[in-house]
């Protein structure tokens, strides 16, 4: 076994997102999701942020396989751009359910006949030097699967996401069995979720959930809004069970969630009671007491149905005193803001809110740090490379692997780039690859030198300054005084700033008229850089400078 594997992140370490990870063994290449992120406030009109995938692009012809742990978009959001830039999809690999969101995501994509194949536990899948067998494990979503993959140097363990649940909504536990017998044959490399390494003890078990929300519901008199993730299929069940038990009606609100429950209604994953359901357009046709709203909008997202709700503009629902509306989620971390933003709203409108800080009525989808233990213990893996975690958690991972007795030199704090290195000496970093960020704005995607992000910054913390200099055909001299218009400047003080960037605008065109640069876009960027530096010795600032040329 002179072969040497590589296990290279290319998203979802040093951060809670993007997930993508590349196995390589004998040049050939296994992806583990594709996974994007949503973007940080201050990444202005950015919509999306995914993991720079060139080395992918580069290596595509070696690609054997994709395999999907589930269906988040944090592990699937990036695969239409991933397809998108290489030529000969591999197949890609997932629960039944993650196929069949990833197939609906793709149709809206316009890819077409993409090689997409729903894989069960216990099956196995060939993939070039690899094979891969997906296992169960419990999450926010149902068909969440860890990956074991293996080459001849022996068995890497991808968990994706996930918690022991012990008794989850669908009565399908994780498969600590199988887990076990990976660990008796021995588990060259843990790549595990890292999420709530923070947190001590045992996450909570989804099917506690249910209860509360029933006598949450059952102390509230008028409407009914809960607001969850709409891929917890789980969660929107329970939802729907706490509201037959009291005789109300349910109403699914926002595309996603009708979407997802459709999805998960035909795959079995959600059972609905006859004639509970109520179309939207006929809240207004029930009387308050009766109905329970399920909407998107839990993270404050902008264009969600419980935003339109708390702005008052949504076609259907129109809030008011008496309703109540549950969030059965926690804000992911970035989106506390928005999803203040939106309960204050609500309470503006009259609304009771609840969040998940007055009553238990949410479970985390990620194992705490004695599941992370239990992990570590029932796979005996002879290396850790904690994923799914800021640095921090990452850290606390590894402090967790060394309390259940995995040796310090068997634990690797990677990062995104870094590839992990692995044959029959030892284990250790190699060079670094190419990994950072794209953004994706709109339907463009562009890398982080993206124009129109940088352009926004600016504009928004500096503000611009447009000058229109009008200079002589012949010469090049100015023939008028230049026009100086700002707009967003912080403090650009009194008039003597404009007239003093009047005076550098005549003087830059003096020297330029001296060098002889006459051809315009010569000008502009001479004009350019001239103000530029002089409005930052002015204001210390560095405003947009937008120099206009014009010749008479
Ligand atoms: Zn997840
Ligand atoms: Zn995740």
């Amino acid at each position: 076994m002179s072969g040497k594997l590589r296990v290279l992140p290319l998203g979802g370490l040093g951060e809670i997102g993007k997930n993508m990870t590349v196995i390589e063994y004998a040049g050939k290449i296994v992806v583990v999701d594709t996974g994007l992120r949503f973007p940080a406030p201050d990444q202005l009109g950015i919509d999306l942020v995914l993991p720079d995938f060139a080395y992918l692009r580069e290596r595509a012809a070696d690609i054997e396989a994709i395999v999907l742990t589930h269906g988040h978009e944090d592990h699937v959001g990036a695969l239409p751009y991933v397809l998108r830039e290489i030529e000969d999809w591999p197949p890609i690999y997932g629960g039944p359910l993650t196929i069949a969101m990833v197939r609906s995501k793709l149709d809206e994509h316009k890819l077409k006949d993409v090689p997409l194949e729903a894989v069960h536990p216990g099956e196995e899948i060939d993939a070039g030097p690899f094979t891969i067998e997906p296992i169960k494990l419990a999450h926010s979503i149902p068909d969440m699967f860890a990956y074991a993959i293996t080459c001849e140097l022996g068995t890497t363990l991808v968990t994706g996401d996930y918690k022991f649940d012990q008794t989850p909504v669908d009565r399908i536990p994780a498969d600590v069995a199988r887990l076990a017998e990976l660990g008796r044959d021995g588990v060259l490399l843990l790549f595990g979720d890292s999420t709530n390494a923070d947190r001590p003890g045992w996450s909570i078990s989804e099917s506690a959930v249910g209860p509360q929300l029933e006598q949450t519901f059952a102390r509230c008199r008028g409407r009914i809004v809960v607001t969850c993730f709409a891929s917890n299929i789980h969660r929107v069940q329970q939802v729907v069970d706490a509201a037959a038990t009291l005789g109300r009606k349910v109403v699914l609100v926002g595309r996603s969630m009708r979407k997802n429950a459709n999805i998960g209604r035909q795959l079995g994953h959600i059972a609905v009671p006859d004639g509970i359901l109520v179309e939207p357009k006929r809240i207004e046709d029930f009387p308050d007491e009766k109905l329970v709203i399920v909407s998107t909008g839990s993270q404050g997202e902008p264009l969600s149905a419980l935003r339109r709700m708390a702005g008052s503009e949504h076609p259907h629902v129109d809030l008011r005193k008496g309703d109540t509306v549950i969030f059965s989620a926690t804000p992911i971390p970035g989106n506390e803001r928005a999803v203040n933003e939106t309960v204050d709203r609500l309470f503006r409108l009259g609304a009771e809110v609840i969040t998940a800080k007055d009553a238990p009525i949410h479970a985390s989808g990620h194992g705490y740090a004695e599941e992370l233990k239990l992990m570590l213990n029932l796979v005996k893996p002879r290396y850790v490379m904690p994923a799914h975690g800021d640095h921090r958690r990452i850290r606390l991972h590894m402090a967790l692997a060394e309390a259940v007795g995995i040796a310090p030199e068997a634990l690797f704090a990677g990062e995104n780039g870094l590839p992990l290195e692995i044959d029959a000496k030892g284990a250790r970093f190699g060079k670094p690859e190419r990994a950072g960020l794209i953004f994706v704005d709109g339907v463009n995607v562009g890398d982080i030198e993206n124009v129109a992000l940088r352009d926004r910054r600016m504009l928004s913390a500096d503000g611009i300054f447009i000058v229109v200099a009008t200079v002589s055909e012949q010469d090049g001299s100015s023939v008028s005084e230049p026009e100086i218009i700002f707009r967003g400047v912080p403090a650009p003080g009194d008039d003597s700033v404009v007239r003093d960037l009047r005076d550098e605008v005549e003087a830059s065109l003096d020297r330029a008229a001296k060098d002889d640069v006459r051809e315009i876009d010569a000008l502009q960027s001479r004009l350019h850089d001239d103000l530029a530096a002089f409005v930052y010795r002015r204001l210390k600032r560095r405003p947009m400078v937008l120099p206009v040329v014009v010749e008479v």
